[in-house]
C-alpha cells in the first residue's frame, strides 16, 4: 500500500455526541459526521446513556462521512486502512456476553449516585479516600468506573445474576465498541459472522477504573479482591497503538483494522504529540490539563491525579501524566447564554468581553457542583464578587472567561510545584491548548498573562479525534512516531499568544482570585 493512498477513520465518542472523522495520509480530516445522542437523568445527580444508541451513532457517523467522502471524490470506498478509538473516559457499561444486549445504561462519568458507596468503602479502608493512590493513582471518588460497577452490582438483579453465571463483560465505552465493532456476540449478521466479540480495553482507559495497578498495566489482584470485582468479567487490557482485531460483516467499515484507541483526554495529549516536560489543556464544557512526566509515575503533593499518557505499542515504553480536571470551564459560557441570556452563542463572549479592558474588579468562580483539582472542596458553590454600581455584563464576561484560565493556572501552579519538588529546580513547560473554547481569542490571551508564559494553540483544535488517529497510523505504518512528534509539523499553522502582564499586576490578580475562592468555600447548605 502506498502511503498516499491511506485514510484513517476516527470514532471520537464523547460525553455528548458522536463524531467519525476521516484523515488523509497527511492528516488532514476530508470527511466528518457527528451526532447528538440522549442524555438520561433519571434521578438528581444521576446520568445516563443508553449504550445501543450509542452503537448507533457510531454506525450512522461511519456511514454518513464514508458517503461525503465518496461525494467529495475521494476513493474511500475501497475501504479505510485502519481506525482509531476515542472516548468518553470513566463511564461505565455491563452487558450479557451471550445475547449482547446492555444489562442496565451506561452510568456516565459524571454521575454521583455512588457517593454513599464511596463514603463507605472510604470508612473500611484503612487508607480512607487515598486507600488505591499508591496502586492506581486515583483517590476513592464517583468519577472513577469501579464505583459505577459496584452500584450495579448492589442494586441491579440482572447484572448480579449475569457476573454470578459468568455471562457478564464490564468495560468503558471504548471496550463496549470494540467488542461490538469485532462481532459482539455473533448475532450482527449471523449468516456471515461467526465472529464474537473481543473483549478489550487500553491502558488509558483502563487507568480510570481504579482497578489497574500503574506500574504493571494490569487489572491489580488486590484491589479486586478488596472491592470483591471477579477478574473474569474485566477485559484484556493493550496498549494505545497496535491491531486489535477488525471490524465483522455489518458494519459500513467490515474488515478495517482497529489499531488506536485512547480515552479522550490520552487522546488530545497525542493529537498535540505532547512528549515528556509537555502539558496541554483542553477547553471543553469542563477544561482538562495533563502534563506528560515521562516513564515515572509521579505522585502529586498538590491535589492533582497520576495516570497513564499513552503507550504507542505493545512494547514501547509507557509514558505517564500528571492530571488536573476543572468540572466548569466552557459551561460557565453556556450559563452565560442559557441561563442570563446575555449573549447569543458561546463566541459571543469574546465580543462581549472586548468591550472593557478588564474584569473591573470583577471575580467569578464558577464552582456549581464544588471545586475539583487542586482544591477538591465538595462544598463550594459559585460566587460574584466585587460588584460595584459601575459593573457591567461586560466585566462580568470578562470574569467569567478569567475564571476559566485562573482554574487553569490552578492546576499548572501544582504542576509546577510537583515537578519542582521531584527536579529540585523550576522546570518551565509551555502550555499547548485545545478544544472548543481555545477558540477564543482574547481567552488564550488571558490564559498566557496569567501564567506569565506562552500559549501554543495548533491549527486543528480538535486534537482528540486527531490523536486516536495519529495512534490508528501509526500501528499499520501510515506514519512514524517521529513525523508525529516532529517539531516542525506541530508548530505548522500554529498561534502562540506570548504574555504581556508584568510580574507584579499578575501577582496581584492571582491573590485577589485566591480571594474570591475561598468565599466559594462551605456555601452548599446557603438556605433557598
Ligand atoms: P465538549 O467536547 O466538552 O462538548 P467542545 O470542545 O465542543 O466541548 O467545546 C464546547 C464548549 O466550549 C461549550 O461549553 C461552549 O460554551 C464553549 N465555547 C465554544 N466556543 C467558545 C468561545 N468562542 N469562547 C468561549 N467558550 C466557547
Amino acid at each position: 500500500m502506498s502511503k498516499k493512498e491511506a485514510f484513517i477513520g476516527s470514532i471520537d465518542q464523547g460525553t455528548t455526541s458522536t463524531r467519525f472523522i476521516i484523515y488523509d495520509h497527511s492528516c488532514k480530516a476530508i470527511s466528518s459526521h457527528q451526532t447528538e445522542f440522549s442524555q438520561i437523568f433519571p434521578q438528581a445527580g444521576w446520568v445516563e446513556h443508553n449504550p445501543m444508541e450509542i452503537l448507533e451513532s457510531v454506525r450512522l457517523c461511519m456511514a454518513k462521512a464514508i458517503d461525503k467522502a465518496t461525494a467529495d471524490g475521494h476513493n474511500v470506498d475501497s475501504g479505510l486502512t485502519a481506525i482509531g478509538v476515542t472516548n468518553q473516559r470513566e463511564t461505565t457499561v455491563v452487558w450479557s456476553k451471550s445475547t449482547g444486549l446492555p444489562l442496565y445504561n451506561a452510568i456516565v462519568w459524571m454521575d454521583v449516585r455512588t457517593s454513599a458507596i464511596c463514603r463507605r468503602l472510604e470508612e473500611q479502608f484503612p487508607g480512607g479516600r487515598t486507600h488505591f493512590v499508591e496502586t492506581c493513582g486515583l483517590p476513592i471518588s464517583t468519577y472513577f468506573s469501579a464505583t459505577k460497577f459496584l452500584w450495579m452490582l448492589e442494586n441491579v438483579e440482572a447484572v448480579k445474576k449475569a457476573v454470578d453465571s459468568g455471562d457478564a463483560l464490564f468495560g468503558t465505552i471504548d471496550c463496549w465498541l470494540i467488542w461490538n465493532l469485532t462481532g459482539g456476540s455473533g448475532g450482527i449478521d449471523p449468516s456471515k459472522n461467526s465472529v464474537v466479540g473481543l473483549h478489550v480495553t487500553d491502558v488509558s482507559n483502563a487507568a480510570r477504573t481504579m482497578l489497574m495497578n500503574l506500574k504493571t498495566l494490569d487489572w491489580d489482584k488486590p484491589t479486586l479482591e478488596e472491592l470483591g470485582i471477579p477478574i473474569e468479567v474485566l477485559p484484556k487490557i493493550v496498549s494505545n497503538s497496535e491491531i486489535i482485531g477488525n471490524v465483522a460483516n455489518g458494519w459500513p467499515t467490515a474488515g478495517v483494522p482497529i489499531s488506536g484507541c485512547l480515552g479522550d483526554q490520552h487522546a488530545a495529549m497525542m493529537g498535540q504529540a505532547c512528549r515528556k516536560g509537555e502539558a496541554k489543556s483542553t477547553y471543553g464544557t469542563g477544561a482538562f490539563i495533563l502534563l506528560n512526566t515521562g516513564e515515572e509515575i509521579i505522585k502529586s503533593n498538590h491535589g492533582l491525579l497520576s495516570t497513564v499518557a499513552y503507550k504507542l505499542g505493545p512494547n514501547a515504553p509507557m509514558n505517564y501524566a500528571l492530571e488536573g480536571s476543572i468540572a466548569i470551564a466552557g459551561a460557565a459560557v453556556q450559563w452565560l447564554r442559557d441561563s442570563l441570556g446575555i449573549i447569543k452563542s458561546a463566541p459571543e463572549v469574546e465580543d462581549l468581553a472586548k468591550k472593557v479592558d478588564n474584569s473591573g474588579g470583577v471575580y467569578f468562580v464558577p464552582a456549581f457542583n464544588g471545586l475539583f483539582a487542586p482544591w477538591w472542596k465538595d462544598d463550594a458553590r459559585g460566587v460574584l464578587v466585587g460588584i460595584t454600581r459601575f459593573t457591567h455584563k461586560s466585566h462580568i464576561a470578562w470574569a467569567v472567561l478569567e475564571s476559566i484560565c485562573f482554574q487553569v493556572n490552578d492546576v499548572l501552579d501544582s504542576m509546577h510545584k510537583d515537578s519542582k519538588e521531584k527536579a529540585g529546580k523550576d522546570v518551565e513547560f509551555l502550555l499547548r491548548v485545545d478544544g472548543g473554547a481555545s477558540a477564543n481569542n482574547l481567552m488564550m490571551q488571558i490564559q498566557a498573562d496569567l501564567l506569565g508564559s506562552p500559549v501554543l494553540r495548533p491549527s486543528d483544535i480538535e486534537t482528540t479525534a486527531l490523536g486516536a488517529a495519529y495512534a490508528a497510523g501509526l500501528a499499520v505504518g501510515v506514519w512514524t512516531e517521529d513525523e508525529i512528534f516532529s517539531t516542525e509539523k506541530r508548530k505548522e499553522k500554529a498561534v502562540t499568544f506570548h504574555p504581556k502582564l508584568q510580574e507584579e499586576q499578575r501577582k496581584k490578580k492571582s491573590e485577589s482570585w485566591c480571594k474570591a475562592v475561598a468565599r466559594s468555600f462551605d456555601l452548599a447548605s446557603l438556605s433557598l
